[in-house]
Order: C-alpha cells, then structure tokens, then sequence
C-alpha cells in the first residue's frame, strides 16, 4: 500500500506514520527529516537547503522530487511507503504521477492552527533517527532520550513559536490545495487530529481499510 499522510506541520503525521510503518511493515519516508540529515552532514543538498528549512520556507521542488525519486527507487519500497511531508506542492504531486507511482490512499489529519501552535512549542526531535516526542503527550520513558536509539532530544529549530507561524502560513497557501486534488482523485480520507496518540491512530486505520 502506497500512503500520503497530509496536514499542517506538527498535525502528527510522523507519529502516526511510525505506527503505520510498524502495524504494515513498510518503511516511512520524510523528506524533513532526509534534509534535516542531509544538513547534519554538511551535503551539498543539505547546504543548498539552509536557508530554506531554518526560515521555514519550503525547499524548491527540484530538490526535494529529486531525493524522493532516488528513496522510492530502493528495494524497500517495493511493497509500499509512507510518505510523510511529502507532496507539499502541487508539481510535487504531479511529478510522482509523472513518475508512474500510484498512491492508494492518501490521509489527512486536520487539527486547527491555534492546537498546531501549542503543540510545535512541546515537540521534540531526536536529532539521529528522527524519531518525535512531546514533552505532554507523547513522552519519552527516559525524559529528554529516545526511545528509539537513546540519542539526546532536541528542540527544531524550526519549532521556535516565531518560524512556526510562518510554516502555518505556507501549510495553507501552498500544501492545503492538495486536499482538492487528491479528493478529485478519489484517494483523500479526512481525519481528526484532536485526542491522543491511540485515538487517531485508530482514525487512521479507519481510514486506511475503508
Ligand atoms: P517537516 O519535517 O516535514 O516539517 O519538514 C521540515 C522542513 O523541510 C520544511 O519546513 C521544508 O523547509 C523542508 N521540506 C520537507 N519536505 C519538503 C517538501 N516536500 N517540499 C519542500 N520542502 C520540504
């Protein structure tokens, strides 16, 4: 099965997607956090993508189609993937029908931008798997270590209360149409975002054997 899990940044599509990628055994795919490592490292796309990612703008389509069609082209793949944070533009989308991919469903968890505020300024990232927490709703059983890999969480930098409203702004203006055409396409499944971790993904598999 091939999943597009949509919404505002901080809607909890990394965590629900975690859950699917262990409940289906299939891998996740986040381009945010492919550039997050790509920056760590110091590559030449991480570099290129900086300025972009710390401001909170989004990292020209090229780049991003770029390294999801060389992720898709692994062996993992093959049995389907999650794609969290990506299409967040309409050529983004396109350019995955262009390239033959066909998405069988795709998720979008709805949660308002006064909730999405809170929650950004309690998230916290483990800087070496890319694993999520919250210092309320989703914490770590060690406070401040993943439980993942056992790596110190951080703070995105991009979290800070006065990035996140400018994401908001570019949630809305460039990655919300796609709701429009993914429901054209008879693929998009809208869920509740409000309530805890087990409650919405309960939604989500819902949605997904619907
Ligand atoms: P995320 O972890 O999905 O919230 O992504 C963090 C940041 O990475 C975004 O604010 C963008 O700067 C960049 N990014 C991630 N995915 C994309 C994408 N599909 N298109 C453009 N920029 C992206």
């Amino acid at each position: 099965m091939n999943i597009i899990f949509l919404g505002a940044p901080g809607a909890g599509k990394g965590t629900q997607a975690e859950k699917v990628a262990d409940a289906y055994a299939i891998p996740t795919v986040s381009t945010g956090n492919m550039i997050r490592e790509a920056l760590k490292n110091g590559t030449e796309m991480g570099l290129k993508a900086k300025a972009f990612i710390e401001s909170g703008a989004l990292v020209p389509d090229d780049v991003v189609i770029g390294i999801i069609k060389e992720r898709l082209a692994k062996d993992d793949c093959a049995k389907g993937f999650i794609l969290d944070g990506f299409p967040r533009t309409i050529p983004q989308a396109e350019a995955l029908d262009a390239m033959g991919i066909v998405i069988d469903k795709v998720v979008d968890i709805e949660v308002p931008d006064e909730a999405i505020t809170e929650r950004m300024s309690g998230r916290r990232v483990c800087p070496d798997c890319g694993s999520s927490f919250h210092i309320v709703t989703k914490q770590p059983k060690v406070e401040g270590i993943c439980d993942r890999c056992g790596a110190e969480l951080v703070q995105r930098k991009d979290d800070k209360p006065e990035t996140v409203a400018d994401r908001l702004k570019v949630y809305h203006d460039q990655t919300e149409p796609l709701k429009g055409y993914y429901e054209a396409a008879g693929k998009l499944s809208e869920v509740d975002g409000i309530g805890t971790v087990e409650e919405i993904f309960d939604r989500v598999k819902a949605a997904l054997e619907a």
